[in-house]
């Protein structure tokens, strides 16, 4: 029996940090943990090291470091706590690892993502605003690390699964018309449109049928999720935006579809859990158990689907225009989208502001080139910085 691989997870405290620790603790033979990292939750840190026994956590600073090390003291751990951004690096792209789990959310995943994947590790990517954010450095660094980029937002696993394996040419070489992204339509789908004036984060969190971070569960209810995975798709797929079609459908039971100029539509279906995403990328090309329920369909009973309406979801559109203009447009729209989610979980913004505030720093601020991760960051603070006197001026 080989050695079992080395995992670093990126984002352990996270929903899908956890749930990579689950579908990693069922199957020890496979996999151990190399490094864990948390931001906020140091208790539940600590309770995943002493489960874990990683060599080393890394936390944010200094004071979190204290903490953490007398947890593991008082519990007789050996893990050894880092600290800072450098040290998630230094985690991601360490000789010993095989895979990196990259669940950071948010910006703040860029770097050491990106570390593991200049250091050609298989790169297990659920931080789909790193991706966002750089796609075309990011893309040119998997080309030439040689890293296996694996996708784990359930959508991209899903079209990854019903592409060949090798689709590296463009979509039109392997036959593909288009790639149709499923989308839930979030909890307001159906709110009568002055109502979303009022909803609050908890609503907004309160997805149907996933169980997720507050960030992205905000940005599913508006869709800006959706209009983040269309530009992720189009990079991890070599797509144009006019490519990738999206399609509302609520069950959330068919998790994206491939079509063939044949006339073939492939889908990829199961229960929304994302330990199986999370097992299909872990694993890849083999499969393992995930500790997901069996797909009752005759429990479903039914599939609806619908076009999305983008008078309800402005951020959809937003996104796609984004997508089109490219360079530092999706830079622009990720980063004024993390102020103004934020903005909208402290109770600074109502709902419909989100796509305001999104929509006014995409007008104010000029496209350009991003030719290095330098570009990359300052598109992302000058993002910021509009966002921020914007939300000084609308904000309550
Ligand atoms: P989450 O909020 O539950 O977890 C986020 C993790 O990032 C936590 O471990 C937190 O400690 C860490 N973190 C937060 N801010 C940080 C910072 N500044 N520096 C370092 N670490 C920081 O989020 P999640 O739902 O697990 O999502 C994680 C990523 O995966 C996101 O990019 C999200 O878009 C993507 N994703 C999530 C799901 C899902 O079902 N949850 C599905 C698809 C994609
Ligand atoms: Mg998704």
């Amino acid at each position: 029996m080989s050695q079992p691989q080395l995992i670093t997870v990126l984002g352990a405290t996270g929903s899908i940090g956890l749930s990579t620790l689950d579908v990693i603790a069922r199957h020890p033979e496979r996999y151990q943990v190399f490094a864990l990292s948390g931001y906020s939750r140091l208790a539940q840190l600590l309770a995943l090291c002493l489960r874990h026994a990683p060599r080393f956590a890394v936390v944010p600073d200094d004071s979190a470091a204290v903490t953490l090390r007398d947890g593991l003291r008082a519990a007789g751990s050996r893990t050894e706590v880092l600290v800072g951004e450098q040290a998630l690096c230094d985690v991601s792209e360490a000789g010993e690892v095989d895979a990196v789990m990259a669940a950071i959310v948010g910006a703040a995943g860029l770097r050491p993502t990106l570390a593991a994947v200049k250091a050609g590790k298989k790169v297990l990517l659920a931080n789909k605003e790193a991706l966002v954010m750089s796609g075309a450095l990011f893309m040119q660094a998997v080309r030439e690390s040689g890293a296996v980029l694996l996708p784990i937002d359930s959508e991209h696993n899903a079209i990854f699964q019903c592409l060949p394996t090798h689709y590296g040419q463009g979509l039109a070489s392997v036959g593909v018309r288009r790639i149709l992204l499923t989308a839930s339509g979030g909890p307001f789908r159906c709110t009568p449109l002055p109502e979303l004036q009022l909803v609050t984060p908890d609503q907004a969190c309160a997805h149907p049928n996933w169980s997720m971070g507050r960030k992205i569960s905000v940005d599913s209810a508006s869709m800006m999720n959706k209009g983040l995975e269309l530009i992720e798709a189009c990079w991890l797929f070599d797509a144009r935006p006019d490519q990738v079609e999206v399609v509302v459908h609520p069950q959330s039971v068919i998790h994206s579809l491939v079509d063939y100029v044949d006339g073939s539509v492939l889908a990829q279906l199961g229960n929304p859990d994302m330990r199986t995403p999370i097992a299909n990328a872990l694993a890849w090309p083999e499969r393992i158990d995930s500790g997901v329920a069996p797909l009752d369909l005759f429990a479903i009973a039914r599939l609806d689907f619908e076009a999305p309406d983008e008078v309800r979801f402005p951020c959809l559109r937003l996104a796609r225009e984004a997508a089109q203009a490219g360079q530092s447009a999706p830079a622009l729209l990720n980063a004024a989208n993390e102020v103004a989610v934020e903005a909208f979980l402290r109770g600074r913004l109502r709902y419909p502001q989100i796509a305001s505030m999104i929509e006014a720093v995409l007008e104010q601020q000029p496209v350009v080139a991003l030719d290095d991760l330098g570009a990359v960051f300052e598109a992302d603070g000058k993002a910021r910085e509009l966002a921020s006197q914007w939300l000084a001026h609308n904000g309550r």
